[in-house]
């Protein structure tokens, strides 16, 4: 690969992503820095990007929210899809859990606030996630999260997805999404949110088995235990969100009046 694509010098690997490398680089125009995340076009199946994908990358192209990794710029060669994206300097929250073995109430709300913030303003502008996972939530150099790949699930084809299920971490996969009868993505990102809180409080996962079909029918009931050390309050939050039926599962709206949550929380407003 040549160090050079459009205005960008490309620098180190910062990160290995499941369909690609995810690169540093400068914009030599406005010395920016930035993070490029490299998608080799055979892997995405579609010559001709769906309407939908294109419609979700401009919608994404003007998102701009402090929760949200911006999505700077999208290239396109011959044979790759090139994603300018904010650069973000703190990590993977995931290494932080494990680090820390887990987060108490005040820490887990903090971050939970921030995520559902960030989720709520994409879900307003159309776009959903549908890979929500510790691994997806990057940290700040002040320590807030940066959630990346919001709206990119596109970009893969149907089957890459079911495959990455099947052969990565389906732990956050939300119920009905197994079914395979069609599901809302909003509302699928929701029960992710209450899988990261739950990892938050816990330091392990809700819902896991090494056997991949035993842990799908784990996850289509709902099999949940919550540890001793929870709060109540956490306990009847994540109860509203960690429910199979997606009609039943609660709101954003709801999981914002929700006692637990409100506390301390400080909805961000931008001033124009
Ligand atoms: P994938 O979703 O394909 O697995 P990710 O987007 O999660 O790939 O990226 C893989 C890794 O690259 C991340 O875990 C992180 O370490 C790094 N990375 C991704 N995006 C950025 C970014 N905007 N700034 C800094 N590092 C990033
Ligand atoms: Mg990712």
């Amino acid at each position: 690969m040549s160090n050079r694509i459009g205005p960008y010098e490309i620098g180190k690997t910062l990160g290995e992503g499941t369909f690609g490398k995810v690169k540093q680089a400068v914009n030599v125009e406005t010395n920016e820095l930035v993070a490029i995340k490299v998608m080799e076009k055979k892997k995405i199946l579609k010559e001709n990007m769906a309407e939908q994908v294109k419609k979700e990358i401009s919608v994404m192209k003007m998102i701009n929210h402090p929760h949200i990794v911006r999505l700077i710029d999208v290239l396109v060669s011959k044979s790759r899809i090139f994603l300018v994206l904010e650069l973000v300097t703190g990590g993977e929250l995931f290494y932080k859990i494990a680090h820390d073995g887990k987060f108490d109430d005040h820490t887990s709300r903090y971050y939970f606030q921030q995520l559902i913030t960030g989720v709520e303003f994409c879900h307003s502008q159309g776009v959903v996630h549908r890979d929500l996972k510790p691994e997806n939530i990057l940290l700040d150099s002040k320590n807030n999260i940066k959630i990346s790949d919001f709206g990119l699930s596109a970009l893969r084809s149907e089957t890459e997805e079911l495959l990455q299920t099947a052969c990565g971490t389906p732990n956050y996969v939300a119920p009905e999404v197994l079914d395979g009868h069609g599901y809302d993505g909003k509302i699928a990102d929701i029960w992710s949110c209450g899988v990261i809180l739950y990892v938050f409080l816990a330091g392990f996962l809700p819902i896991d088995d090494s056997n991949l079909e035993k842990l799908f029918v784990k996850i289509k009931n709902a099999e949940i235990v919550y540890p001793s050390w929870f709060s109540p309050h956490s306990v009847s939050l994540l109860k509203k969100i960690l429910v199979a039926n997606p009609t039943k599962r609660a709101t954003i709206q709801q999981i914002k009046q929700d006692p637990w949550f409100r506390i301390g929380y400080q909805p961000f407003h931008r001033i124009r």
